[in-house]
């Protein structure tokens, strides 16, 4: 038998985006396991959200340091105390200095989760200077032409929807999605993006909201380094698991996976002005 044949090489995959990623809060050791083999998994780059200044300082250096792997958002998470306003003046100088590095404001948005806790130990919330924040991040967005990377879930997302209009902002990207039928209409009808995380395996509100989404308005996200449940039980979230909420999406949408696949890395790359 001819031993000159080679096997046949496996055809090359449509590579993906993980379209939202707490990349600087991995350890040190994991960044660079992911960096190694982020591409074998065809995952061509993330878009890396940071949660205040310490984060975008760590995303730009890591961004610089991987050009092609991270794209950078600079912003101030919701889900934490809000910054003082010498520290917000700081995070807005910095942003503004480095405004050319930043593919989008992000992450932002409202504090749900910490409202509903609070809500929970009968604690008041004071919800007001999170939408003043809010609102002075989308004047920064506005004035730079950045589109917007929003945690906003469930009642939230129609005042961020309110805001959004009030500011003018079209490029509006609300990871990790979960609301009512009115406010996923509404998000759709204003051309705002969605992602879905690798839940979209096993989550039934996700499911359902990936049955009925434009096509061309998702995309898909680990939002690691949190951990998920199902199939990924116990495992480091890696961005390698948009392979798998790629996969689910297709079959939801009764599509092939290499056409899904196209779809998903078109529309990341056009949200985020990649193309
Ligand atoms: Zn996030």
């Amino acid at each position: 038998m001819s031993s000159d044949i080679s096997p046949l090489k496996q055809p090359e995959r449509q590579p993906l985006m993980d379209a939202h990623i707490h990349f600087e809060m991995y350890e040190a050791d994991e960044r660079t396991a992911i960096l190694q083999d982020l591409r074998e998994h065809s995952i061509e780059a993330m878009i890396g959200v940071s949660k205040d200044l310490e984060s975008c300082q760590e995303n730009l250096k890591l961004a610089e340091s991987y050009p092609g792997y991270l794209y950078p958002a600079f912003g101030y998470h919701p889900e934490q105390k809000v910054p003082s306003e010498a520290e917000l003046k700081r995070l807005l100088q910095w942003m503004d200095e480095h405004v050319d590095k930043m593919i989008a404001v992000g992450e932002i948005g409202l504090p749900y989760y910490s409202r509903l806790e609070a809500a929970e130990q009968g604690q008041s919330f004071d919800l007001k200077p999170y939408i003043l924040l809010m609102e002075t991040m989308l004047q920064f967005a506005k004035k730079h032409d950045k589109p917007v990377v929003l945690h906003a879930v469930y009642d939230d997302a129609d005042q961020v929807c309110d805001l959004l209009e009030q500011y003018e902002i079209k490029k509006a990207h609300f990871h990790w999605f979960k609301g009512s039928a009115s406010t996923i209409a509404r998000m759709a009808e204003s051309g705002y993006f969605v992602s879905f995380t690798p839940d979209i395996l096993y989550e039934e509100e996700i499911i359902d909201l990936a049955r009925v989404y434009p096509a061309d308005q998702v995309m898909v996200e680990t939002d690691g380094p949190w951990p998920f449940k199902g199939p990924f039980s116990g495992q480091t979230t890696h961005p390698r698991m948009v392979n798998d909420a790629a996969a689910a999406w297709a079959s939801i949408q009764g599509i092939p996976l290499a056409k899904a696949r196209a779809i998903l890395y078109n529309n990341t790359r056009r949200f985020y002005g990649l193309t």
